[in-house]
């Protein structure tokens, strides 16, 4: 079996395992999707789903954001953490949303990047999920995993993503992010792995490594 095809098992695998995997960010259009991600760093998504009904329906456009009164938009965000830094990106985006792109999202990576308070992991995360344009998503749970399982060996994101990129067929890329993040938080823990229930253990470098000890 080479490698590509022992990692595509794994996603089918995991496929199976957690067949509901999505995002957990709760959104109805790319704008949204965009402030919950802003919202999600460093700020877990059930806290980021309490926070955003209320600034969706405060907030509905670009523009508003942009024009936003940035005290109170503080305050509705205060809870999701660093919201100083925050609220003034969610500003700057709208700002550049409404001047440059007529108030819509853009569908390109390097669109997205330059607004601030966006780098490649969020870009990535509208790509994928707003947009369905395959996008491969590298956070830390999908860091992890994908070290354990032997499909990278850098540590830096931009590379890792390169990596899974060429070793997994394009059109899965957006649902291999969701399955090592569900992996990831459910079995393949930080500090934890859950390596006797894992089911794709036979497929993975680490365990087998300890088995043949
Ligand atoms: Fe993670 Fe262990 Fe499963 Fe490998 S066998 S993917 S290290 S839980």
């Amino acid at each position: 079996m080479t490698s590509k095809e022992r990692a595509v098992e794994v996603l089918d695998i995991l496929e199976k395992t957690y067949p509901h995997a999505r995002i957990a960010l709760d959104f109805s259009n790319p704008l949204e999707l965009l402030v919950a991600t802003v919202l999600s760093a460093q700020c877990t998504d059930v806290r980021v789903n309490q926070v955003t009904p209320v600034l969706f329906t405060r907030y509905r456009t670009a523009r508003a954001y942009a024009e936003a009164d940035l005290q109170e938009l503080e305050g509705l965000i205060r809870s999701t953490g660093f919201f100083r830094n925050k609220a003034r990106a969610l500003v700057g985006a709208g700002q550049v949303l409404d001047e440059k792109h007529g108030g819509k999202v853009p569908e390109t990576i390097e669109d997205l990047t330059a607004l601030p308070g966006v780098g490649r992991k969020t870009a990535n995360v509208i790509l994928g999920n707003a947009y369905g344009i395959p996008a491969m998503v590298v956070d830390t749970h999908v860091k992890r995993v994908s070290g354990r399982l032997g499909w990278t060996r850098h540590r830096d994101p931009v590379k890792i993503e390169a990596d899974l990129c060429s070793l997994l067929p394009r059109e899965r890329w957006t649902d291999t992010s969701h399955l090592l993040i569900w992996h990831g938080r459910g079995i393949c823990k930080a500090l934890t792995p859950q390596c006797s229930i894992c089911p794709v253990a036979h497929l993975c470098p680490r365990e087998g490594v300890k088995r043949s000890r």
